[in-house]
């Protein structure tokens, strides 16, 4: 498949380390293929530890100059990146849809969402600063320095190519680290194209470095680095957990930010047009594919019927094709694994009672699921348990606030949760006692740069965004002045 882009150039088949486009001939290459009909799209080198190795070398060499810059240049730079970013989002959204499959309108969102967290860590990078801490001594000061916590290394997931990348990078850059990028190996060309910009608007080229390839040699790479002196990771809680034990060795900084099993609660009194509109949001965006979506959707006994009756027709409304299509409004899953794990869930719920109650149209073959509503949930399908991915609306029931609320904890996750009533005290009761990162009344979305995002319990450890997302990226130094 040929992507047509306004700027060619943006595509790389190469890694980049240390400045230099190390072309997919040049090692074994992987090939990239559009999840909605398994055309390559191109090819990328399957580094390994030799690459990853020159990158973190490349990165401590290029660190004390960029730390020894002002805040001030180096946010400049950041925020070039920014205007870079915005200036080609339709060739930036058109190699997301190639890659990953998500509808057209839907890539540009994300491209939006991700440029967002450069612009808002570029101004956040400026407010990074010292604090006078009250001495016991007068002839004696206390000041707490923070510090760039150093070469970051930066593991992220296929499901939202950039966002997930400028989450990261921007608030490491602005703070004064170096970023070494492992994109998924489903898309890795976003990735290299945000590079391409972030070198286009100035940053240096020993400050970000993108290692494509198989994960393993690059992760255990990065874990064995002394030099590596923080590890940010978005991905599954297996992954993480496993990256977690490989860090022990070198006692690295960790962020992880990991899997969910959102609950949507929808309370007796809810506004249940609102509750329809939301649960779309969460449940159907990127297929189903983000791990804030709606993964269980708890109703009240009282309003079941109505709540289902509205779903069913708002699903029926959605329409499965490629990204590229007009009209899409699912795309493709992934790749053939998503297929089978969701088609797995359903049909495991369909012989433990549950039942379709409505479904989307257009295509439901190869990569493309058919979004399902599916009635009669209960707690002992593999769909209440794991996080399905997918396009999948299981509708469970409960008939008190209690019940809804120890049902919604009932998972080792706590990522997001959703709930809606218009009853003010029960507003508090529930968001106090949901336990998730993050809590959402009457809105299915959570995500947004100014605000903290991350999980509680297995769903990690860390926050991205708001004042707290450069925190990430900053080390402690307390300095003590004696004999004034
Ligand atoms: P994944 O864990 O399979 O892969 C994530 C990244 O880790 C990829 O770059 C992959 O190549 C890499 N990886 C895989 N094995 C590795 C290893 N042994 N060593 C080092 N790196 C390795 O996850 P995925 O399928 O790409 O993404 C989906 C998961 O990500 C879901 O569980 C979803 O909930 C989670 N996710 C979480 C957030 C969040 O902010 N909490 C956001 C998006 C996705």
């Amino acid at each position: 498949m040929m992507i047509e882009l306004r700027d060619p150039t943006l595509l790389h088949q190469a890694a980049l380390i240390d400045g230099t486009w190390l072309p997919a001939s040049a090692l074994d290459g992987i090939a990239v293929l559009n999840p909605a009909d398994d055309s390559p799209i191109g090819y990328v080198p399957d580094c390994g530890a030799g690459e990853t190795r020159e990158a973190i070398a490349a990165s401590m060499a290029a660190w004390p100059e960029w730390r020894s810059r002002t805040a001030n240049e180096r946010c400049a730079i950041v925020e070039r990146w920014y205007h870079l970013v915005i200036e080609n989002i339709a060739d930036l959204a058109r190699i997301m849809t190639a890659e990953q499959g998500k509808p057209l309108a839907e890539a540009e969102g994300e491209i939006r969402y991700a440029a967002s967290f450069i612009k808002w860590f570029a101004e956040e990078g400026r407010r990074v600063g010292a604090r006078n801490v009250s001495s016991p001594e007068r002839d004696r000061r206390v000041i707490v320095l923070t510090e760039p916590v150093g070469p970051s290394a930066v593991i992220t997931p296929w499901n939202f190519p950039a966002a997930m990348i400028t989450r990261k990078c921007a608030p490491a850059l602005a703070a004064g680290c170096p970023v070494i990028i492992k994109p998924s190996e489903f898309t890795p060309f976003t990735a290299l194209a945000l590079a391409d910009l972030a070198l286009r608007a100035g940053i240096p080229s020993g400050l970000i470095h993108v290692v494509t390839g198989m994960p393993a040699p690059i992760g255990e790479a990065f874990a064995a680095s002394p030099d590596v002196r923080k590890l940010s990771f978005t991905g599954s809680t297996r992954v993480g957990s496993l990256l977690m034990a490989q860090c022990a060795r070198t006692i690295k900084r960790l962020s992880l930010e990991l899997g969910g099993n959102a609950p949507l609660i929808v309370f007796e009194d809810a506004d249940l047009d609102l509750a329809v509109r939301a649960a779309m949001v969460s449940k159907f965006r990127n297929s189903g594919q983000t791990c804030v979506c709606a993964n269980r959707i708890l109703v009240h006994d009282r309003v079941y019927d109505e709540f289902a009756g509205k779903l069913a027709a708002a699903v029926s409304a959605l329409h499965c094709a490629p990204g590229l299509e007009r009209g899409a409004t699912v795309g493709p899953l992934i790749n053939a694994a998503a297929v089978e794990k969701v088609r797995a869930h359903v049909d495991d719920a369909l012989g433990k009672g549950g039942t379709i109650l409505a479904s989307g149209g257009g295509r439901d073959d190869g990569s493309f699921v058919r979004p399902v509503v599916i009635a009669q949930a209960s707690t002992q399908m593999r769909l209440a348990e794991e996080e399905t991915f997918g396009p999948v609306a299981p509708l469970f029931r409960f008939g008190s606030e209690a019940e809804a609320v120890a049902m919604a904890n009932d998972t080792p996750y706590g990522l997001a949760s959703y709930f809606y009533t218009r009853d003010l005290s029960r507003a508090f009761r529930v968001a106090e006692a949901l336990e998730a990162g993050m809590v959402a009344l009457n809105t299915g979305s959570v995500a947004m740069e100014m605000a903290p995002f991350g999980g509680i319990k297995q769903s990690g450890l860390g926050r991205e965004g708001g004042t707290q997302g450069i925190e990430e990226y900053l080390e402690t130094k307390a300095f003590h002045i004696g004999g004034l």
